[in-house]
């Protein structure tokens, strides 16, 4: 039997690292990260903090009487998941519908996301749903918030969304009333509405979250999170120009994907920029380019998803002809196999060990041509070795920009590591406390994060109440209990579009629009069948909770266990055992397959209907 070290030497005869040492490198790193109280360090952004996240800097506050109304369908939420599913309504000609959105316009997370340098990760033409509908062609390969968000509007303009949606108004409970058959959805509004079917569409990013820092409500300067920048006080726009910041001492805790697209222009306009940061993010190239329109112009229809079920099917390690996005994700997906859940298609005769350590190999080559990229820009070798991310490439999200480390090479700007400390120490009136050091600052920004993975409640900012007045939430307590992911025995006529038990990408659009065409699907057939109510089965529920338990593996539930900590493990506990809430292991295209299959068959399998 072949020890470790020869089994690696015959396999990789020319590695120039040793992996042993890196492996305990980064264990080393995400030990001293682990926090005893995992993702209860986090506050909800309610109480004193509430303005963080309620203030809406972007709409001029509305006075509209409360509404009376009986409808067919509620959405609540008008971000592209809401969106969409109110737009594959419209396309089956059900129209009396409500979209309830707490913002003032379309758009969800690019509604409220308005920071500098906001931009989508993953390619436009993949991204940005409904292009061959709307007919519309993003200006660049990655499209900047502007961009997005006036495409969330050319939506709602293209289906006639606007009369059926209330903004600036926020849903407070929803509410299953047994003897009439319908939800009543109460607001801040004090509408009356009752409705035959809720669809929850809420969003995975909907809520900003805030460290539990001592002392952060003691702050008296400036403070905003990233998900409601204050241009009134930075001046400029995405573009930049923050120029009231010229004399402004500037701190933003958190080195997050937000803050990795923001911090180069505070960089270029603060007197002076703290960053704060536990743990470096792994920064790519970001290689952005004006979109070739003959290329575009020339595409056949059905581009659109073609090109979207190509760019999960590298993803999950399928065998595809061409790779047609060939971007950092597609490249980091190719070398690495992004699915540690499933076998590669391509493995042929390798067993599954050998396959995991050549996937290790090639994490730690990427891994070090990422450490290598912060060397080779950032001109100061102790900064350039805070910066280096110690772990591996799919603990975080994948981070691609062109200018943030550099910024490190300005003379006005300072990282300051708090991973000894486990993150900044204190916030006082005027000041950051940070390795025992006070950091005066006149304005404080958060790139904190959201309640992405947190426990369901704190999720959303409302309950929801089901049959014999149970919360969703206690329906949940143990784990998620779902049909597909979409809908819940319990809560008849209701359904939810989102990220759980269903089949998970990085491309969330394209996730929540399969989604929206299936959940529109069983409501135009619940309504043409004559039923009142569709409501999933205990049995069926329990199947899909077994089958998504039997199909995730157990590389994947280690992989995240032995990650550096943060909302993807879960702050550190990994599923903590709990493997129900795993997605569809199999992948979104799988996934979105098994529930074409389920349309076809016809019989809304799993479904109560009365
Ligand atoms: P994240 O949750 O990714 O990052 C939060 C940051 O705050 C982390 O760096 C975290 O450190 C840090 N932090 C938390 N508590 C403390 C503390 N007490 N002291 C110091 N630092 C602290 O939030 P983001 O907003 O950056 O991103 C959230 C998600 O939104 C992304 O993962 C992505 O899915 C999405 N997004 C997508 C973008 C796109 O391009 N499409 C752009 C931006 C966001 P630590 O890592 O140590 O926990």
């Amino acid at each position: 039997m072949a020890t470790e070290r020869e089994r690696l030497h015959n396999l990789f005869p020319d590695l120039d690292f040793d992996p042993e040492a890196l492996r305990a490198k980064y264990r080393y790193e995400r030990d001293r990260r682990i926090r005893a109280d995992g993702e209860d360090q986090y506050l909800e952004a309610e109480g004193v903090l509430a303005h963080f996240a309620e203030d809406d800097p972007y709409a001029e506050p509305i006075d509209r009487a409360p509404l009376d109304m009986e409808l067919d369908v509620v959405i609540v939420g008008a971000g592209f998941s809401g969106l969409m599913t109110a737009a594959r309504l419209k396309e089956r000609g059900i129209t009396n519908f409500r979209v309830i959105e707490a913002g003032g316009d379309f758009g969800g997370t690019w509604y409220w996301n308005r920071y500098p340098g906001a931009q989508c990760d993953i390619e436009s033409y993949c991204y940005l749903p409904l292009l061959e509908e709307t007919g519309f062609m993003p200006k660049e390969k990655y499209s900047y918030a502007p961009e997005i968000f006036a495409h969330t509007q050319r939506i709602g303009e293209y289906f006639g969304l606007y009369p059926n949606t209330l903004f600036q108004t926020r849903v407070t409970e929803v509410r299953w009333m047994e003897e009439e058959a319908r939800w009543q959805v109460s607001t801040n509004r004090n509408d009356r509405i009752r409705a035959r079917f809720v669809i929850q569409a809420t969003g995975p990013a909907n809520r900003p979250k805030l460290p539990g820092i001592p002392g952060i409500e003691e702050f008296r300067g400036h403070t905003f999170h990233t998900a409601r920048w204050d241009y009134d006080y930075t001046g400029g726009d995405h573009t930049g120009g923050l120029t009231k910041l010229r004399d402004k001492r500037v701190a933003i805790i958190g080195t997050g994907a937000t803050a990795i697209q923001c911090v180069p222009f505070l960089g270029e306009y603060a007197k002076q920029l703290y960053v704060f940061q536990r743990t470096p993010s792994s920064v790519d190239l970001r290689g952005n380019k004006p979109t070739d329109e003959s290329w575009y112009k020339n595409l056949e229809p059905g581009w659109q998803r073609a090109r979207r079920e190509n760019f999960a099917a590298v993803l999950t390690g399928q065998l595809v002809g061409e790779d047609l996005v060939a971007d950092g994700w597609t490249d980091i997906a190719r070398r690495i196999g992004i699915s540690l859940m499933n076998r590669r298609q391509d493995a042929g005769d390798l067993d599954m060990e050998e396959l995991m350590l050549r996937a290790e190999i090639a994490d730690f080559q990427k891994m070090n041509e990422i450490r290598g990229r912060v060397d080779s820009t950032v001109e100061d070798s102790d900064v350039a070795e805070g910066l280096k991310p110690w772990y591996r490439q799919f603990c975080k999200r994948p981070t691609f920009n062109d200018e943030y480390l550099a910024t490190f090479n300005r003379p006005n700007v300072e990282l300051i590591d708090v991973s000894d400390t486990k993150g900044v120490e204190r916030i006082t009136e005027h000041a950051v406390i940070a390795n025992g050091k006070a950091y005066e600052v006149d304005c404080l920004i958060f790139a904190t994060g959201f309640e992405i993975t947190t426990s369901a409640h704190r999720r959303v900012d409302f309950d929801t109440i089901g049959r014999g007045g149970q919360s969703l939430y206690e329906h949940w307590r143990d784990g998620f209990r779902t049909l597909h992911g979409l809908s819940s025995h319990g809560f008849p006529n209701w359904f939810t579009i989102g990220i759980n038990q269903n089949g998970l990408s990085p491309n969330m659009t394209a996730m929540f629009d399969d989604q929206a065409v299936h959940v529109s699907y069983i409501i135009d057939e619940v309504m043409k069948r004559g039923k009142q109510v569709a409501e999933v089965t205990t049995d069926a529920e329990s199947e899909w909770v077994t089958q998504i338990v039997n199909l995730a593996g157990t590389g994947a539930s280690a992989f995240l266990q032995d990650c550096t900590p943060g909302y993807y493990n879960r702050e550190g506990k990994g599923t903590g055992g709990n493997m129900q809430n795993s997605p569809y292991a199999p992948g979104i295209n799988a996934f979105n397959a098994l529930l074409a299959d389920w349309r076809q068959q016809g019989d809304l399998a799993g479904f109560d209907l009365r």
